[in-house]
């Protein structure tokens, strides 16, 4: 979709080129997009354009140079985001299609959500993703089958606690989208198309951590061009194995005040936030994992423990960082107690120090664990980091590693969370490995 003015942009367009072919490190963003459409194998592509679309015909022409068959479809009067998919079912041949908004810049493993769409027999799928400013996006609500249950714009009332799942614009569309959008009407896809096929269930949000990001400002043009350059873009795709920096909660993010199961006992530690953001910048992921036994106890159930996980998102997201995913186990093996809730009391596979949460972040995000590192206050954190052959890092808030119960001697100490994020990826030059033994004591 390539026809839109971008008023916002008139700063580098200068009105002479449609926003579309705004140059980012001097390559027009619909060719950003379409190299990666390329990479992924789609190579038939239709461009709606509309204000000055000739442009966009002289640059890309049939998309030979580009490795792709370019057919453009004229829209003469703007029929909203998604009113020229009516006119567009000869072009989608009953196939399902990607659409992609001329603003952003994206590098995904496509496939992959493909096969989601299918698998769940989607009529659309969107790109969701966690962003550093959820307080002033629209937010998904997404359950755990993976439909999205509603869309909550910016400036209307949200839940006090909400998660960071943001819709970032590109989709996977049934053909039959096509067919549904009545012909010479404008018609919104989020507040009209979408909004009513969610009601039946027909709409999926998948999550992922890869790089995509409207590009549709000058400061945000800025942005993306370090991002390209930093490598940052392409690091991101799942095709490429990822670092993670996996985290523990209760003493580690947020004061343990212990057996934390009540909403107002989770407070972040002061520098949590911090230490979170700046992994968002260093291309590691931010996975937490966390043993809540308080479900297996009976003191509290799952969704109360979604509940403070929202919270967490939220104070994390006002401060401009996010998690990735967060993984916990609501097990506990030993039985016996009477208020025990029996379904959790069970021996599992994902209370640390077993590595489940962590296989389990390692498939869905293609992970490399040489490449990653387990941060702590207990040894059973670095114990769970050991025994999934991660790097291991102790900090000296929570149990600061008094609780004993394991053996096991971390790769560094840091004093908290930032400091142990600093030194993981900003590693001293001490002449050593810098990756395991410089420890740095300001
Ligand atoms: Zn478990």
């Amino acid at each position: 979709m390539a026809g839109g003015k971008g008023k916002r942009l008139k700063s580098i367009t200068n009105d002479e080129i449609p926003k579309p072919l705004a140059p980012i490190n001097g390559k027009p963003i619909l060719e950003w997009q379409i190299e990666c459409l390329q990479r992924n194998g789609i190579l038939e592509i239709c461009i709606v354009i509309g204000y000055l679309g000739e442009k966009i015909q002289q640059a890309l022409g049939d998309g030979s140079k580009l490795g792709v068959n370019i057919q453009y479809y004229n829209e003469e009067t703007p029929l909203g985001t998604a009113g020229a998919l009516a006119y567009l079912p000869h072009f989608v041949k009953g196939e399902a299609f990607v659409l992609v908004y001329g603003d952003c810049i994206f590098d995904i493993d496509i496939n992959r959500m493909i096969t989601f769409h299918h698998k769940n027999n989607a009529h659309a799928t969107l790109f969701a993703h966690p962003n550093s400013h959820p307080y002033d996006s629209d937010l998904l609500l997404i359950n755990n089958t993976g439909q999205v249950t509603g869309i909550v714009a910016k400036n209307t009332p949200r839940g006090k606690w909400y998660d960071n799942i943001v819709n970032a614009g590109l989709y996977i569309l049934s053909s039959k989208v096509c067919e549904d959008i009545p012909k010479g009407q404008p018609t919104d896809l989020e507040k009209e198309y979408l909004a009513a096929e969610m009601q039946k269930g027909n709409i999926y949000g998948y999550i992922s951590s890869e790089y995509i990001k409207d590009a549709g400002t000058p400061n945000r043009i800025q942005e993306v061009a370090q991002d390209l350059s930093k490598g940052v873009v392409a690091a991101r795709n799942l095709q490429n194995k990822q670092k993670c920096i996996f985290i523990d909660r209760d003493g580690t993010i947020n004061a343990d005040s212990g057996l934390i199961h009540k909403i107002e006992d989770f407070e972040l530690l002061p520098f949590a936030a911090d230490a979170i953001k700046l992994i968002n910048k260093s291309g590691y992921l931010a996975v937490v994992v966390t043993n809540q036994p308080v479900v297996a106890r009976g003191l509290c159930d799952t969704k109360n423990i979604e509940e403070i996980h929202r919270k967490m998102h939220t104070l994390l997201g006002e401060a401009g960082a996010y998690a990735d995913a967060v993984y916990y186990c609501p097990h506990h093996p030993d039985k016996g107690y009477p208020e025990e809730n029996p379904e959790y009391k069970i021996p599992c596979e994902c209370r640390k120090p077993s590595i489940g949460m962590i296989t389990k972040a390692v498939e869905d995000f293609n992970i490399s664990p040489q490449l990653s590192w387990m941060i702590g206050d207990t040894t059973t954190d670095i114990q769970t980091g050991k025994n999934a052959g991660l790097k291991t890092a102790l900090v000296e808030t929570g149990e600061a590693g008094q609780d004993k119960k394991y053996n096991a001697a971390p790769d560094i100490t840091s004093k908290n969370l930032l400091e142990a994020v600093r030194q993981i990826i900003t590693p001293r030059h001490c002449g050593l490995d810098p990756q395991s033994l410089c420890i740095a004591t300001d």
